[in-house]
């Protein structure tokens, strides 16, 4: 939802609840883990009204913990939490979960799997960002399909039942090759709403991922 028109979110989050979108991708940004501020708290907490689908919240903010329960309270499916936030990573996702949400992990591009190996079957997703976080409409990191790989191979050895979410970049162009590589979840912000028409867009997307 970052790439919406937020003078016209009513508008934008029913486009989204008509549309084939599995989910709503909601970006909160703090100004301080990434240099750019989203939406508040009470912006969220007015879409939350209007959302038909599973809201996935995604927390580009320092010290996450604080807000776990207010997001379990606004009617978050799924709270993602950076690694390069957390200090103490497993009691966050642990707090999560205790809060009735799936739990997940975002990686910024420079933040190696490896560092998920102790925890890969505690989490439900884990986030792949394929743009540096804070903004919408950035190009794509190529090395984002070797990272993917890497983590379905992770999540293998395990045994782990971890969806791979691609965030940032998502366009027609990769989002084949994206699946190939082992993601589920293909976050599409700017490339669906900058399009002619959002719906077919995300249609479009849906045809090329699942056939
Ligand atoms: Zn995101």
């Amino acid at each position: 939802m970052l790439a919406s028109d937020f003078a016209n979110l009513e508008r934008d989050i029913q486009m989204v609840n008509d549309s084939q979108a599995d989910w709503f991708h909601l970006d909160v940004m703090d100004g301080v883990f990434v240099p750019n501020i989203s939406f508040g708290m009470p912006v969220i907490k007015a879409m939350a009204r209007h959302t038909k689908k599973p809201l996935d919240v995604h927390l580009m903010i320092v010290e996450p913990d604080r807000y776990i329960q207010t997001f379990a309270d606004l009617g978050a499916d799924i709270l993602s939490v950076h690694a390069e936030a957390c200090t103490h990573l497993h009691r966050t996702i642990q707090a999560i979960k205790a809060a009735g949400m799936k739990a997940g992990v975002a990686l910024n591009p420079h933040t190696p799997v490896a560092v998920l190996e102790d925890i890969i079957s505690e989490l439900d997703l884990v986030c792949v960002m394929s743009v540096n976080p804070g903004f919408g409409g950035q190009k794509f990191i190529e090395n984002t399909y070797e990272k993917v790989r890497q983590l379905t191979k992770l999540i293998q050895q395990h045994n782990a039942n971890v969806l791979i979410e691609i965030d940032g970049g998502v366009t027609s162009e990769n989002a084949a090759q994206l699946v190939l590589a082992g993601a589920n979840v293909l976050v599409a912000g700017s490339f669906v709403f900058s399009s002619q028409s959002p719906k077919e867009t995300i249609q479009g997307l849906q045809e090329l991922v699942n056939g």
